[in-house]
């Protein structure tokens, strides 16, 4: 297979290109190395083994002058190169410089703020050219101090000779500072009185979170909530503060080895946590672990990362514990970054307040990624990638601007032979969400000067975005259905070429078709221009429609009323209210605000609370989290009937099963596993019908279902196993923050 691994940083004119060369020599790597507009493009073809190796040796053994601002990779399919070459400059393509990304605390720089003989031992705002915040402090371009807020902060003598001087590591670093001359922190209490200042804050803060405190930290895109995650005390205050919410909690350890003494890494996590970007990893919990239960109770994973900033590694050295490093919000709303609104907002929920005054421009909240089938798939690509661009196979005539979906919306804009998605926005469900949304807009089109010549939205009437799209620009608007957008994104990022077609599995929570009704479950056959919906989930009505994403016990009680009709109302199969029972038995049948849909994120749903996991939710996709959980304790390989024809996918059958096997009171554990097992058995089957029928081989998955570890990995092993090339998102997340490179790549060919 090949490997595409695209660098920004230095390293051009210090040796990185014969670097590469020797090394994939020694592994024995055909492919190519070159120079472009904003770093090196490489590509090398060999065994997954030894490309996972390269891809390891690349960040250690790098020359010593070399820096690596950041590093997008993804695992693509053979190209047949013959040699490995190091290929003439690549001159085509934009001469902008890119904007970076903001780049955790380099090596030098930790030496410096852990050494008591330097001037800026346990200075938290350390930084050099080689790292430090970029995207959320640029007010404006040209990258300047002038143009961020470190412009309020008068440089002092010894940091302006370091700023002038050539040979410095700190030669133009934007924004250069120490103790004297820089930004500090300090500490207060919740009533908003400053208790300490700069070093004695420090202190004082670590102390308190030792002693069990909940403190909201600002950070580099915005404040994190953070506590002692082996308090379990602390954490249950945590969740009861943040009204109950059941969300796992990010960890944020000391290093490598205490994320080691707590979980079990395979060398690509290991990689991932170490990785430029410092990501948040999603990995397995150890058994026994020091970890307090409340942090993902019933979860056998847990969101790891390490500290990224100078302040968080100094919290973290003198604490020598892991902690929760949750994003500082109130439910559903844009991660906090300002003062006025951490005192506001985050004084009922921390115990005290560990602020700076250097301020963040923009928001920017910690990325996730998991490894899935080998492949690094983002769940959230933000902070440590944004605003990196995604190259893509062909360059766009006008520039766009995409405006992304509904839920965990990031909006993009495409120029030349790149998208640049935004970070990560979310839900825009309320109104903070939606200024953030706006502001966001016109944040990228002024960083990128943009005027796009065509916009695009998702083709849903009552979306947010779609209207917003409707109403501004004056650029002609064009609308895509949600999950084609789906799959155009997954077969952007995995360089399929222009005439490409491929059988496409949107497997997602919901999105609008153009029957009106609301899909989700869809199998796709497309191309860049245009798609065919060849099967689909049989249609259920959703009573209450959106509810049901909060309750899945209406979903439950639909799929029941599909198998047995008016008397699923008084079958006990279900742990429903009579009353609700009843209720939504009317609303099916009088067909009141109960839409049709083919969501087979949905199915998860419905599927969790008739064995009886959730009937209600607190966060999009519990049920189905918890029901992956418990297929995960499962070593059953059996699955459920289910019916193939006409275009549809009838779950009835299954159902039925379902059943049956909790009549027979077989554990829900090895249910779980059997529907898992199903849904794979539904992939691969259709993909051999649609192949026979078509003589496609490229088969994309895309759509959040498609976050859930154990669906991922099996059907990409079982496609793989019977000669199908099965294509996965490496890049941009499969869940609703990838749609809008779909979207992008959309205008284009229409
Ligand atoms: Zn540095
Ligand atoms: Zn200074
Ligand atoms: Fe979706």
């Amino acid at each position: 297979m090949r490997l595409r691994i695209q660098i920004t940083g230095l390293v051009q004119g210090v040796g990185f290109r014969p670097f590469v060369f020797r090394l994939a020599e020694v592994i024995d790597l055909k492919g190519f190395v070159l120079n472009d507009t904003s770093g090196v493009l490489i590509e090398v073809e060999g065994e997954k083994h030894a490309l996972n190796e390269f891809l390891v040796r690349i960040e250690k053994e790098k020359p010593v002058l070399s820096k690596i601002y950041s590093l997008q990779h993804a695992f693509l399919e053979r190209a047949g190169y013959t040699d490995f070459v190091i290929r003439e400059s690549s001159e085509g393509g934009e001469k902008r410089v890119p904007i970076l990304p903001d780049i955790a605390i380099c090596k030098e720089c930790l030496r410096d703020i852990t050494n008591p003989k330097n001037r800026r031992f346990l200075y938290p705002f350390t930084n050099c050219t080689n790292c430090g915040p970029r995207f959320t402090i640029i007010t404006a371009l040209p990258y300047d101090r002038k143009n961020t807020p470190m412009k309020d902060f008068r440089i002092c003598p010894d940091c302006e000779k370091e700023y002038y001087l050539p040979s410095d590591r700190r030669f133009h670093a934007q924004p250069n500072a120490c103790h004297s001359c820089g930004p500090w922190i300090s500490l207060y209490d919740c009533e908003g009185t400053m208790i300490h200042e700069k070093e004695d804050a420090l202190e004082k803060a670590v102390n308190l979170i030792r002693k069990g405190s909940i403190i909201a930290v600002k950070g580099i895109g915005g404040y994190h909530l953070i506590c002692d995650a082996t308090n379990n005390k602390s954490v249950e205050t945590l969740r009861e503060r943040k009204q109950r919410e059941e969300k796992p909690l990010a960890v944020m350890f000391p290093d490598l080895d205490a994320v080691r003494n707590e979980t079990l890494l395979s060398d690509l996590e290991e990689r991932a946590l170490e990785s430029i970007e410092k990501p948040i990893v999603i990995v397995k919990k150890k058994g026994d672990t020091l970890l307090a239960d409340a942090l993902s109770p019933d979860n056998s994973t847990v969101g790891a990362f390490l500290p990224y900033t100078p302040l968080h590694c100094l919290i973290l050295r003198k604490l020598k514990k892991p902690v929760i490093a949750t994003s500082a919000n109130i439910t559903d709303e844009p991660i906090v970054k300002d003062e006025k609104d951490a005192f506001a907002r985050l004084s009922n929920i921390a115990d005290f307040i560990l602020t700076h005054n250097r301020e963040i421009t923009r928001r920017c909240d910690d990325s996730v990624v998991r490894i899935s089938a080998e492949r690094q798939v983002p769940l959230r690509r933000s902070r440590g990638f944004v605003p990196l661009p995604i190259v893509i196979p062909f360059s766009f005539d006008k520039p766009c601007l995409a405006l992304g979906p509904y839920m965990n919306n990031t909006i993009a804009v495409g120029i030349d032979n790149k998208v640049y998605l935004s970070q990560h926005i979310g839900d825009l469900d309320t109104l903070r969400a939606a200024n953030f949304y706006e502001e966001t807009i016109y944040d990228f089109l002024r960083l990128f000067d943009l005027k796009p010549g065509i916009v695009v939205a998702d083709m849903h009437p009552g979306y947010f975005s779609t209207k917003f799209g409707e109403l501004h620009f004056g650029a002609r608007l064009v609308k895509v259905q949600h999950h084609y957008a789906h799959i155009l994104s997954c077969m952007t990022e995995n360089a399929l070429p222009e005439d490409a077609r491929v059988i496409g599995f949107a497997f997602d929570g919901t999105g609008y078709g153009p029957d009106k009704t609301i899909w989700g479950g869809e199998v796709l056959i497309a191309s860049y221009r245009s798609f065919e919906r060849v099967y689909h989930l049989s249609p259920y009505r959703l009573p209450g429609g959106d509810r049901a994403v909060m309750e899945p016990g209406r979903t439950g009680f639909s799929l029941l009323y599909e198998l047995m009709g008016d008397s699923a109302e008084n079958s006990g199969l279900i742990s429903l209210s009579q009353e609700e029972k009843s209720f939504y038995l009317n609303m099916i049948k009088k067909e009141i605000n109960s839409p049709l849909t083919s969501s087979m994120g949905r199915l998860f749903d419905g599927v969790s609370s008739i064995i009886g996991v959730r009937h209600a939710v607190s966060y999009h996709s519990q049920a189905s989290v918890e029901l992956e959980q418990l297929a995960l304790r499962s070593d059953e390989t059996g699955s459920y009937p289910v019916s193939l024809g006409k275009g549809i996918i009838g779950h009835g059958p299954m159902i039925e099963m379902i059943v049956n096997d909790l009549e027979a009171d077989l554990p829900r554990e090895a249910i779980a596993k059997k529907f898992h097992n199903t849904i794979v058995k539904i992939i691969v089957f259709t993909a051999e019908l649609l192949r026979t029928e078509t003589g496609i081989a490229h088969v994309a998955l895309s759509g959040g279902v498609f976050q859930n570890s154990l669906i991922i990995e099996q059907a990409f092993y079982q496609l793989k196993e019977r000669g199908f090339i099965p294509i996965i998102h490496q890049l941009v997340p499969p869940n609703d923050g990838g749609i809008s490179l779909g979207q992008a790549v959309y205008s284009q060919f229409i």
